[in-house]
Parts: structure tokens; sequence; C-alpha cells
């Protein structure tokens, strides 16, 4: 028999997912308030994500703890071979729940906390937030009766935190499906800010899927290679050899602040006209030439013979070397575009 009256006798502690959108945001007021010490775990993908600012602020405004965990090589080698296969585009969606969840659960094993909860509605998502998906996800993560859905948890069965007693069963919630009504009108009630999704997940995006292919078809560096994936034109010339130019200042800047210092950097010598980030161990004379045509022609001087470019090593400015273009033609170019 559910013991839904028992009034915990020590606060109780959980730990919940937040990304900054509605749902997690509500199923972090709820269970707060209902007088649970909540920490808020955030998920830093790779690639970076800008919601890491709205989970920030959605966590000082409902007055809970806050940790960032960054994910690493070992969600990349998931997103490689997930076990339970892709949605729409390259989105391990089961996988991705599963390590993350897991890496949770380590963590409300190392604070000492209860319970893990999300922002999950049952119905809303095909692949992760089906009833089978979710059991399977509870079983593979370690937890099984300790894994809470507020939004939806009527519509489930019992967890042992509730059969416990550590949360009222009755101030959970039944919302299903893919409509946002009655968490809007939640939102208002609890005065919970409603941020606008920033974009959604870029697995989803079949430009930054077939990116990302390539990057895990080839290998990389380390994982904060996976950051320009989301910036530039992305050209693959063979197996070692990838090049990125940037295509406005911002982009040109952000691909030079994250290079590998293995990476070889090239601009034109009068600077106008994108950088290229090389990722190449040794690249020969002939490549350095072609990357310096691949900037010719996003230059201002792509009907010139040639042009003079200049290239260094990222981690050593000091050697720096110049170098003359061989001019690429558009089939080429198309050829080498990923
Ligand atoms: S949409 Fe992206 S972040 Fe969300 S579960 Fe799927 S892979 Fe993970």
């Amino acid at each position: 028999m559910i013991n839904i009256n028992k009034q915990p006798s020590k606060t109780v502690k959980a730990v919940g997912l937040i990304s900054g959108g509605l749902d997690s945001s509500l199923a972090a007021k709820i269970v707060k308030d209902l007088g649970v010490d909540v920490t808020g775990v955030y998920f830093a993908m790779p690639w970076g994500c800008c919601d890491k600012t709205k989970a920030i602020e959605v966590a000082q405004k409902i007055g809970i703890k806050f940790i960032v965990l960054q994910l690493d090589e070992r969600y990349l080698e998931l997103v490689r071979k997930p076990k339970y296969g892709y949605g729409t585009a390259m989105n391990p969606c089961r996988d991705c729940r599963i390590h993350m969840f897991s890496r949770a659960a380590q963590y409300m094993r190392h604070i000492g906390a209860d319970f893990v909860f999300t922002g999950e509605v049952i119905g809303q998502r095909p692949m992760s937030q089906m009833r089978e998906s979710m059991r399977i996800i509870e079983e593979e993560t370690g937890l099984k009766g300790k894994l809470l859905r507020p939004l939806c948890a009527q519509l489930l069965d019992p967890t042992e935190i509730e059969k416990q007693g550590l949360i009222d069963r009755e101030k959970l919630l039944k919302i299903n499906g893919r409509g946002r009504k009655e968490q809007l009108e939640l939102a208002g009630q609890l005065d919970i800010p409603y941020n606008q999704p920033a974009g959604g997940c870029l697995l989803t995006d079949k430009n930054f899927a077939q990116r990302m292919k390539d990057t895990l078809d080839h290998g990389y560096r380390n994982f904060y290679e996976t950051i320009a994936l989301k910036w530039g034109r992305h050209f693959r010339f063979n197996k070692d050899i990838k090049v990125v130019l940037g295509r406005d200042s911002a982009e040109n800047e952000s691909l030079m602040r994250h290079a590998h210092p293995e990476d070889t950097i090239m601009q034109l010598t009068d600077n106008l006209g994108p950088t290229a980030i090389l990722k190449a161990d040794a690249p020969s004379t002939q490549t350095l030439a072609q990357v310096a045509g691949l900037i010719q022609r996003f230059s201002r001087y792509k009907d010139n013979e040639t042009v003079e470019a200049r290239y260094w090593l990222k981690k050593d400015k000091n050697q720096m070397r110049l170098i003359h273009s061989q001019k690429m033609d558009e089939q080429q170019i198309i050829a080498l575009t990923i």
C-alpha cells in the first residue's frame, strides 16, 4: 500500500536534471516546494550550449543549488555507436538519456541524495519519453525506483520514493503528450519564467550531424574539437586532412580561439578573407597551397591567379611562414565540402 501521508523525518535530498527549458524548471519548482533539498544538474554538451545561462537563471529564481557536468569523449563515443540507434538525424536520445541519468545517479550517490528527478512528460518525445523507453532508461541507469518524473508521476507506477513517503504522490502531476498548454498555465501559477528553447539539440540538425559523422569517422584530437562543428565551412581533403573556414570575423575569431595547439592557422597576408584552421599533421606544401586556394575562393581575390597567405602552428605563432595559393575550381570545392 502506498503511504502518501507519511512525513519525512529527515531532509530529503534530490538531484534534478535542469536544461533551462520549461519542463525541467517546473519539475524543479514542484520538488523544491515539497520541502526537498534540490541540486540542479546541467549537462554541458561537448560543443557548448547557450541554454546554460537560462538554466542558471532558473536555478537562482527557484532557489536551488546548481552544478554543471561536462559531457566529454565518453559522450562522443556514445554518439558514434549508440546501443539504441538514432532519431531523425544523429541524435541517440535513449542512449543520451541513459548516459546523463547514470551520471546524475553517480552524483546522487556522491552527495547522499535520495533520488533523481527530471522534467520528462510521458508521450512527449517519440524516442525517449514513451512508457517502454522510460522503463528501459530507469533500469539501465540503476535508478529503478529512484527516478521521479514529477510532471507525469501519477500516470506511472509509484516509485520507491513515493512508496516510502519521501514525496507526496498526490502533489505530483499527470501531464502527458506533446501539448504545452498545461505546462504554460502551471508556469504562470508558479511564477516560472518561460524560456523559448534556444534552437534545440544540434544532433537533430542534419548539417551538424553530417559534420559530426565526418569527425567521428575520421577521428578528433579531443572533444573540444567538436565545438567548431557549429561554425564555418568544413572541407575534408582525405582521412587525415580537414579544413575549416570562418564565414565572418566572429567565426574567424571563434575558430582561432578553439583551435587545437597542433592545428595550423592560415590567413591571407592582408587578412582580407576567411581564416582557415587546418587539422593535419605536417601538411605538405601542396596541401598548404590548396588551403590557401580555399581561402582565396571565399575572399575578394577569388578571380586572381594566386594570393599570398601566412600560416603558423597555433602553439607557435613565432614560426610564421608564407605560401602562394593554388587556385581551386568550383568542382574541386564541392567535392571537398562536408
Ligand atoms: S535531443 Fe539531443 S540532448 Fe535531447 S535526448 Fe536527444 S540526443 Fe540527447
